[in-house]
């Protein structure tokens, strides 16, 4: 019986070591939220977190903060705890620009590691944002760089002796497919060539051991997973071992040495601080702040283990309850190579999710035919992805999603 199913999942619910985060988030009544990959939800505490550096800190306090209120320090304050969650160490990790920029940032800094080599590798299908920074460092150079695109399963044969440096992202945005970091890394370094990781999908969904697998470089995204808030700051890893190797190509006044020297000649700071550029956003960096704060009171061993649980019960319950409208797993099925979320393909896609916006559960949509569903397991129950699939399989019952309204696209999808 399809009720006593909802109460076993329900009692799942019970027993979940996780069950107290929900209440530290404001979710909108109605909703089964599932892009949590896309923009993570919205703590409780940030509002009050955020009203206070407006009105007390810039209010009140004004230029007075970057001292009194340490805002200075906010870019690798905030960077030190993320460090915490991906495996790295205090003084690798800083907050600040966008995901795009820190790939920049990464990319140009490896090519002065590997300044007698020239190809820039990543794999088809990527987030296309970070194809597109490698496109931009080839017309910078005028063609002296290059970059090089092959399909993902091609990475280990293309590692050869012209790649500067090989950018990977460990979750497939679309896929949902994890990449094994450890033997990717040891590999390239076999070759001597340095990686770089996107985190975007990772971070704050499951354990990741930037240090155990001796990676070099990383970035990641501050307002999927992390639940920073729309726009939040970036993250930006470089190992300790690489740091003083790198003069930054987007030197900045706040990445040198002494900024308040101004001196006319840039002078890159020790450390981390070097990646750092111009004045860092301090009420998105609060904002980050609430977000990160609370994913560290989380064991990510348990964020995993819900996780995989959710995704293989709703692909479970898809193929059960919808078996009849050629929904296709676009993921992997293995739990271990998925990442936080579960994709279908399906031609319709695009109507079938906003008719299911329509009725609260929200997930979003990927060109060409990708429906995506993320699974952010501080929030979402094991009975919201029972209920998630029964609204699915009205929507696919009823027709419902067969409107025109559903199928004009929207600037986002
Ligand atoms: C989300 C995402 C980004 C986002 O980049 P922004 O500069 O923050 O817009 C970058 N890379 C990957 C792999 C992503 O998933």
């Amino acid at each position: 019986m399809p009720e006593t199913r909802r109460a076993d999942l329900a009692a799942l619910d019970n027993t979940d070591p996780l069950r107290s985060f929900r209440a530290k988030f404001d979710l909108p009544d109605g909703v089964i939220y599932l892009d949590g990959n896309s923009l993570g939800c919205l703590p409780k505490a940030t509002a009050a977190r955020v009203s206070d550096v407006v009105t007390r800190e810039w209010g009140q306090d004004l230029i007075r903060s970057w001292n009194k209120n340490d805002w200075i320090n906010a870019p690798g304050r905030v960077g030190d705890k993320i460090a915490d969650l991906i495996g790295a160490n205090a003084g690798e990790v800083v907050v600040g620009d966008t995901t795009s920029i820190n790939v920049f940032k990464c990319l140009s800094a490896t090519l002065q590691l590997k300044s007698d080599r020239h190809i820039l590798l990543s794999e088809t299908g990527n987030f296309p944002t970070d194809a597109y920074m490698m496109q931009g460092l080839e017309r910078l150079t005028n063609g002296r760089v290059e970059q090089r695109l092959v399909p993902p399963d091609a990475i280990f044969e293309a590692l050869d002796d012209d790649i500067a440096v090989l950018l990977l992202t460990h979750t497939n945005y679309k896929s949902g497919r994890v990449r094994d970091m450890k033997a990717i890394t040891a590999t390239a370094h076999a070759k001597d060539i340095p990686v770089i990781w996107d985190l975007s999908h990772s971070c704050g969904a499951m354990p990741v051991h930037l240090n155990d697998c001796n990676a070099d470089f990383a970035v990641g995204c501050g307002y999927k997973y992390l639940n920073g808030g729309p726009g939040a700051p970036a993250f930006l890893f470089a190992a300790k071992r690489h740091q003083e190797h790198v003069y930054p190509a987007l030197s900045g006044w706040l990445g040198h040495k002494q900024p308040f020297a101004f001196d006319d000649f840039y002078n890159p700071a020790p450390g981390i601080d070097r990646f750092q550029c111009g004045t860092p956003g301090i009420l998105g960096c609060a904002a980050l702040e609430v977000g990160v704060d609370l994913m560290r009171e989380a064991d990510m061993e348990q964020i995993r283990a819900k996780s995989s649980a959710l995704g293989a019960l709703f692909i479970r319950l898809v193929n059960e309850q919808c078996e009849d409208f050629s929904f296709q797993l676009a993921c992997p099925k293995n739990a271990e190579q998925r990442g936080s979320q579960v994709s279908f393909h399906h031609e319709e896609g695009y109507a079938i999710m906003q008719a299911l916006i329509a009725r609260g559960v929200i997930g979003d949509f990927r060109a060409p035919d990708i429906l995506r569903f993320g699974f952010a397991p501080l929030y979402i129950s094991y009975a919201n992805i029972w209920d998630a699939v029964e609204i699915l399989k009205e929507v696919m019952t009823s027709g419902e999603w067969d409107q025109e309204k559903f199928k004009q696209k929207a600037a986002v999808t």
